[in-house]
């Protein structure tokens, strides 16, 4: 399950930010997740209750917004949306399309106390 080791990576970012801010807990955290990428939300969500646990953001809320995908149409030379993995270009159809966007994982920001 490779949400375990993405997880890991937003509590390092949480720790490293709680160290500089000097907050003790966190009460939310807002995560940007691209919906046509590999992470899948519930896996996320279990994963970061359990990497959480003992640390600042044990018992954080996880707020998963998902990002549309978007892609360069190499053969209409057009940027086009994305509802699915190296889908085809909305505007003719190929299929030479290389993702631009909807793969992210991104910490937004997150409340604290
Ligand atoms: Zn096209």
């Amino acid at each position: 399950m490779h949400e375990m080791s993405l997880t890991e990576g937003i509590l390092d970012i949480i720790e490293e930010e709680s160290r500089r801010r000097g907050f003790s807990r966190v009460r939310k955290v807002r995560l940007e997740v691209g919906a046509i990428g590999h992470v899948e939300p519930h896996a996320l969500v279990f994963c970061f209750d359990a990497v959480t646990r003992g640390t600042v953001a044990e018992g954080a809320e996880l707020d998963i917004i998902s990002t549309p995908g978007a892609g360069w149409c190499f053969d209409c030379e057009k940027s086009t949306a994305l509802t699915e993995r190296f889908g085809a270009c909305a505007y003719c159809g190929g299929r030479r399309v290389q993702m631009t966007a909807g793969d992210e994982l991104r910490l937004k920001d997150m409340e604290v106390e």
